[in-house]
């Protein structure tokens, strides 16, 4: 996580009201050469400002696409680290993306260090050996660094998202950036998140470790453990796996647990039921009890088009769920969060009005704060593995 220095204390004596106003005067006088994005995982307060909200992808693409129509010059991300770097891969070099706060990083994505997957990677590959008829192609999810998404670019590999996991999976199992030859054998490193690979490697009916736990053994997937020797597998494991899942989560999508859904359901049975649909970053013995699974876009549009007289319960983050459930409530579809857990992105959080004030303040006095910069050494590989996610179908983070 990196450091972000104290704010002068007359931001944090601001009113709400005063820091919306001067927000908004600020973005007046800046004009188009400034852009704000919102995740859908912000607090109101912060979403009121965005010129667009969504998941990171689109976010990332709009960037792309607007900054040079507009001539903006300036985009303020409020997002976490690797938002804000993407954005900056994605848009030309003479474009500052800026984070408000600094310490607004993704814990999922610090899960996978940089030092610890070319570790694994050659690990894996000193297990295989040198006459093993296959390759290791490696996926990062787009919640990874920029340093690893250049290390997957590298070696041969792609980026995914919660909506096209399933299409980059069968992009690598048939070989990823070269067709298969000679039989050989194919291997997949998922990282960092571990359920969303546990998830999409069950939907092309793989055997996941869930399964092997009820009596269904062996396991096609093993997980790779980077504080652990050798990953905490036996080469037996690793030489049989044909999906390697990062031991990486989202402390957020983890919290949602199968007994949320029982009691969910319990609580609705007689009263029409309930939907529930869960993020694919929950754990699978929740995604399996869920009726339905899908990104934060996805679970958007099942919401927005819901029947009036329904209820749904949803598994994601709780900014998102909460304004979901106020948009829809005049319509009569009734929305809640899955469970009792805060499933609050604490990190997200960490951006607030006070900091994309001074950021803007800043700005306005010509000088940029918390610009985040991919150093030119990697940029060209990480977009390489940005690229190779089938452009056209790769819709949402
Ligand atoms: S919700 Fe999870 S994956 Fe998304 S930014 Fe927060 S910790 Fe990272």
């Amino acid at each position: 996580m990196l450091w972000q220095p104290a704010l002068p204390d007359h931001y944090n004596a601001m009113s709400d009201e005063d820091l919306a106003q001067a927000i908004a005067a600020r973005r007046d006088q800046l004009g188009d050469i400034l852009l704000i994005l919102g995740h859908h995982y912000q607090q109101d307060d912060v979403i009121q400002h965005a010129d667009l909200t969504g998941d990171s992808l689109k976010l990332s693409r709009f960037a792309a696409e607007e900054a040079s129509k507009r001539g903006t010059k300036y985009i303020v991300f409020c997002g976490v680290h690797f938002m804000a770097e993407t954005a900056d891969l994605l848009t030309d070099e003479d474009v500052s993306v800026i984070l408000p706060d600094l310490s607004a990083g993704c814990p999922m994505a610090e899960m996978a260090d940089y030092n610890d997957v070319v570790e694994a990677w050659e690990s894996i590959h000193a297990v295989m050996g040198n006459d093993w008829n296959g390759r290791v192609i490696p996926i990062a999810y787009v919640n990874s660094s920029a340093a690893v998404k250049a290390f997957v670019g590298e070696s041969g590999g792609a980026c995914c998202t919660s909506s096209n996991a399933t299409e980059i999976f069968e992009w690598a199992l048939a070989g990823g950036a070269r067709p298969l030859e000679n039989n050989e054998q194919i291997k997949v490193l998922f990282l960092p998140d571990q359920h969303l690979g546990r998830n999409t490697a069950s939907s092309f009916g793989l055997i996941t470790e869930v399964e092997e736990a009820a009596g269904r053994a062996p396991s096609d997937t093993a997980v790779w453990d980077p504080r652990q020797e050798g990953g905490g597998l036996r080469e037996q494991q690793i030489r049989g796996a044909t999906i390697l899942l990062w031991a990486g989560h989202c402390t957020v999508h983890m919290r949602f647990r199968p007994e949320h859904v029982d009691q969910v359901r319990r609580e609705y049975a007689e009263t029409g039921g309930i939907t529930v649909i869960v993020h694919p970053e929950c754990r699978k013995e929740v995604v399996d009890r869920a009726d339905d699974v899908g990104s934060t876009e996805y679970i958007i549009s099942r919401i927005e088009q819901a029947e009036p007289g329904t209820n749904w319960a949803i598994g994601t983050e709780v900014h998102l769920v909460n304004r979901l459930a106020k948009r829809v409530a005049n319509r009569g579809v009734s929305v809640r969060i899955l469970g009792d857990c805060l499933c609050l992105c604490s990190t997200m959080y960490r951006i607030n009005q006070q900091h994309l004030l001074w950021a803007l303040d800043n700005l306005t006095e010509g000088t940029v704060v918390n610009r985040i910069e991919v150093p030119p050494g990697i940029r060209k590989l990480a977009r390489l593995s940005l690229q190779r996610m089938i452009p056209a179908r790769a819709a949402t983070a």
